[in-house]
């Protein structure tokens, strides 16, 4: 068997004791005879992988017993629009948006179409980069707003932030709470649920295979939606019916479900951060002590999961990737908005995969200097 190191944005690397399990219970589930994939997704052997995922995700988390966590489907860009539709049915129809690079600028442009969305700060340069977060106290929050809405970590590019307790205090305030999308870099460390009203995310990065979609909400939100929301995506529903109201994408479930597992026996989100930021650091160090690579975001907001980097001379790039697939690192090329490279780096990207980058890279310099 020869598995490559995995460096791709999503869908990404899984854990290889996840894979290993679902390939032994592929053919009979439990003593059922069938695979996960073919049973009732009413049944008690399946309820029981649903509960048991919901479950081993609010310890790894913590959250509070005050919010739902809810399995649906959609992907992150159906969230963009889930968001408002379920939001913005009461009094307020205002959402403000901080926009950090690409995926809150489609957050902010599909809420457009469900009420009124004010962008609050803006970290563009005038030519598309984004390399920072918006001081809060330079956002001109709204006074009226449903909620403001962020993403924590820019897959694209590769900025990530967290919001104070301050922020939040500030914003909740003005009868207003933040949203984040936080697809790319959910529990890649310990997290402050209770600074959020709602966190969604796509699972395909550090959670699972694509097609399962996580909504972590306040109960006091659950209640407004717009009418013209789906009955399938309207959160109320989902939440009174335990994910179920209609068929969940069952196989991705007990995925992340034994990615859950795997998180809590290898150490919980402590440890996975401090093994995230070892990998981080080993990465960056590598790129800022190099004259072939540059990575140009401040180093405060340099995001731990995505690492962008650029060569120099550019006409390398090819021979670079050519030369990363030949040594067994996949999925190096940079996202086309932004071109160079990219390095995920998701908790399932093991310290010795980026080693063996790093080890890439450095050669590769020595061999083009
Ligand atoms: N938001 C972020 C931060 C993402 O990284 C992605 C996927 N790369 C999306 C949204 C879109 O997710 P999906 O394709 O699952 O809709």
């Amino acid at each position: 068997m020869t598995r490559v190191y995995n460096f791709s944005a999503g869908p990404a690397a899984l854990p290889l004791p996840v894979l290993q399990k679902m390939q032994a219970e592929l053919l009979d589930f439990k003593g059922t005879g069938m695979s996960v994939m073919e049973m009732s997704h009413r049944g008690t052997v399946f309820t029981e992988v649903l509960v048991r995922a919901r479950d081993t995700l609010r310890r790894l988390l913590n959250i509070p017993s005050n919010y739902h966590i809810l399995f649906m489907q959609g992907g992150a860009i159906g969230e963009n629009a889930i968001v408002p539709m379920n939001l913005l049915g009461g009094e307020r129809t205002v959402s403000d948006h901080v926009i950090s690079g690409a995926w809150s600028i489609k957050t902010q442009k599909e809420a457009g179409k469900y009420g009124e969305s004010r962008i609050i700060a803006n970290a563009d340069d005038g030519q598309g980069r984004f390399t920072y977060y918006p001081e809060p106290s330079s956002w001109q929050l709204s006074d009226n707003s449903a909620y403001v809405a962020i993403c924590t970590n820019e897959t694209i590019h590769g900025v990530e932030w967290y919001p104070s307790a301050e922020l939040t205090a500030r914003i909740e305030a003005s009868g207003s709470f933040l949203v984040s999308d936080m697809s790319s870099h959910i529990l890649s460390r310990p997290l402050d649920v209770s600074r959020y009203g709602v966190i969604y995310g796509g699972a395909q990065k550090n959670i699972g295979p694509s097609g399962v979609t996580f909504v972590i909400v306040r109960d006091d939100l659950l209640d407004r939606a717009q009418a013209i929301c789906p009955s399938a995506f309207t959160w109320r529903n989902v939440a009174d019916n335990d994910s179920m109201f209609n068929t969940p994408p069952t196989l991705g479930i007990y995925c992340a479900g034994l990615v859950f597992e795997w998180l809590e026996a290898n150490g919980g989100l402590t440890e996975m951060a401090k093994i995230n930021d070892a990998k981080a650091k080993l990465l960056y160090d590598t790129i800022d002590n190099s004259r072939l690579y540059r990575n140009d975001v401040q180093p405060t907001y340099r995001s731990c999961m995505n690492v962008p980097f650029f060569l120099n001379d550019e006409s390398l790039n090819q021979t670079f990737l050519d030369g990363a697939l030949a040594a067994g690192l996949a999925g190096l090329k940079g996202h086309k908005m932004v071109g160079g490279m990219r390095a995920s780096i998701y908790n399932a990207v093991s310290m010795e995969a980026v080693q063996a980058l790093v080890a890439y890279m450095q050669a590769f310099e020595r061999q083009h200097a």
